[in-house]
């Protein structure tokens, strides 16, 4: 079968039609045009599945109980859920195609802090009223940017609940290549949960280079799949300090475009990737390319 292509990344998209989106370590982030215009996350995942994607990913990845608490006059993140369903089926029933939804269950705090996550019951409660909402309503959940063992575990076990089919996905940015934002190491990670029995494990939100770097440890998993930053790991010189590991990742990179971004997933379906697509600063133009790429297959 040939692989799956994953939509593009909804913040950068948001961003390049002039949308507010202020920093997602402060506000609510993308969460704010889900509230306020929806009308532009339908056309962006209309865009996206006349680019070529075969999978479009629910809008509500910032609509966390933890994250609306910084607006406090915002929609619960129940409500959110299920607008965010109710787009995705828009836009497939608007293309007239058979594209996939993925349930998007992100993680409950800021991203890359796995030290702010919550307590298990809480954290299992929120991932069930997710569950419960896209049962029957998605193809796929998929558990994103998932930074620590203990989130991703919660997070893939609730999400069997309901769903047949579950994908996984580890983020290992910061300032080390190899390691989740909790500092384990992505290869422990990865091999413990090959006993969640769950349909893929993949890497998101980490340089197109480091996601291959990736691929040794992925490929233990019956199938995995990447979609990553639209960039690659520069080393550059240092004024100061930083402890933040997103201000170390972007410190340390180098934009590219889609063309060269194109190379990197033609490496990964080599390898075996059978999920590729996108993530930060990732535009429908790249899934164009990737679409191009499968087709060729
Ligand atoms: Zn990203």
């Amino acid at each position: 079968m040939k692989p799956l292509i994953l939509d593009s990344a909804l913040g950068t998209e948001l961003e390049n039609r002039g949308e507010y989106l202020p920093s997602f370590k402060t506000s609510i982030w993308s969460a704010y045009s889900l509230i306020h215009n929806p009308d532009v996350i339908t056309q962006i995942h209309i865009d996206n599945i006349e680019a070529g994607a075969d999978v479009i990913t629910t809008s509500n990845y910032q609509a966390t109980p933890e994250l609306l608490k910084r607006e406090p006059s915002a929609p619960s993140y129940d409500y959110l859920a299920k607008r965010a369903v109710e787009l995705c089926q828009e836009a497939v029933i608007k293309t007239n195609t058979k594209t996939k939804i993925a349930g998007c269950f992100p993680p409950i705090h800021v991203t890359f802090r796995p030290d702010l996550t919550s307590k298990e019951k809480h954290l299992r409660k929120f991932y069930k009223t997710l569950g419960a909402i896209y049962q029957d309503n998605v193809d796929v959940i998929i558990c994103e940017t998932m930074a620590s063992l203990y989130e991703g575990t919660i997070a893939a076990n609730t999400a069997k609940d309901f769903s047949k089919t579950v994908w996984l996905s580890w983020t290992t940015r910061g300032n080390k290549l190899n390691r989740l934002p909790s500092t384990e190491l992505l290869h422990d990670v990865i091999l413990k949960s090959i006993d969640l029995d769950i349909d893929c494990q993949l890497v998101n939100c980490v340089h197109a280079d480091t996601a291959t770097l990736a691929i040794n440890s992925l490929n233990k998993e019956k199938s995995f799949g990447i979609y990553a930053n639209s960039s690659i790991y520069k080393k550059n010189k240092l004024e100061g300090f930083i402890s933040d590991s997103d201000e170390w990742h972007y410190h340390n990179h180098k934009h590219i475009d889609q063309v060269e971004y194109g190379k990197y997933v033609s490496q990964w379906i080599k390898e075996g990737a059978s999920v590729v697509g996108g993530c930060c600063r990732t535009t429908t133009e790249h899934i164009k390319v990737i679409r191009k790429i499968i087709d060729a297959i």
